[in-house]
């Protein structure tokens, strides 16, 4: 078990740890580092440890329970930081996540889609960034849509007045051997491309949110562009 860093100087040394490792993956796969976004995946830790993050200059935070998020997001307020929603979105608390949060990454229905749309205009959000949440090992426990409801999703988006389709995100089975995940970032970044070729994401590449501890620079060899890193910087969650 990592020891649970919590103060600026531990956080300062496991952020520079995880940079460097990204640095050194991107390099490997001939990738330009300012595509790639480091979210520093903060569920389970106080604001207090979040505030320390940010001074040890983290910028992008990952929650996965709008409820958990929600008390830290208004301590720390939504300029110091952006806050990604990454863990499965209930329609009773989507307007929570309308109000509170930057990024969704585990947008994974068509219905939720209409449901956030609709309530962004209620709230007069301006533009709601989100990313399909693929589910391609066939998982019943997990959330995320199958590939073969990707394309009436992304129409639904299309139709959408203010939630905009950046990009799509995958969470792959655990494995110990973090290799084995690779094919299921290689298939996501087949899907992205196949899927900005029809337009999906406007002018944009399409964004590939995929990688954790574990396996985030294996998924940088892939061609992530979010990766969702917890332990690795904060050290292990106490559950
Ligand atoms: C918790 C979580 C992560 C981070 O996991 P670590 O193994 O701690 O890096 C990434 N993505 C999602 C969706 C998560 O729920």
């Amino acid at each position: 078990m990592q020891k649970i860093a919590h103060s600026a100087n531990d956080l300062r040394k496991s952020l520079a740890e995880v940079r460097g490792r990204i640095e050194r993956a991107a390099a490997r796969a001939g990738r330009s580092l300012s595509e790639i976004t480091l979210v520093a995946v903060s569920k389970t830790h106080t604001a207090e440890v979040l505030r320390q993050a940010i001074e040890a200059g983290a910028s992008d935070f990952g929650e996965n329970r709008v409820q958990e998020a929600e008390s830290k997001i208004k301590e720390i307020g939504r300029s110091h930081a952006r806050w990604h929603l990454i863990g499965h979105l209930q329609a009773n608390k989507a307007r929570r996540a309308v109000q509170l949060f930057d990024v969704l990454h585990s947008l994974d229905s068509l219905e939720l889609a209409r449901r956030l749309d609709r309530i962004s205009v209620e709230e007069g959000r301006g533009e709601f960034p989100v990313m399909i949440q693929v589910d391609l090992a066939g998982e019943a426990t997990k959330s995320g849509a199958s590939e073969s409801e990707l394309p009436e999703i992304i129409d639904a988006v299309k139709g959408c007045e203010r939630l905009r389709l950046i990009g799509l995100m995958v969470l792959p089975p655990f494995f110990e051997e973090a290799e084995q995940a690779r094919p299921f970032f290689r298939r996501l970044r087949q899907l992205r491309d196949a899927f900005q070729m029809k337009g999906a994401f406007g002018e944009r590449a399409g964004e590939l949110s995929m990688g954790m501890s574990h396996d985030f620079e294996i998924a940088i060899e892939e061609g992530a562009t979010f990766v969702r890193v917890g332990t690795a910087i904060f050290g292990a969650r106490g559950f």
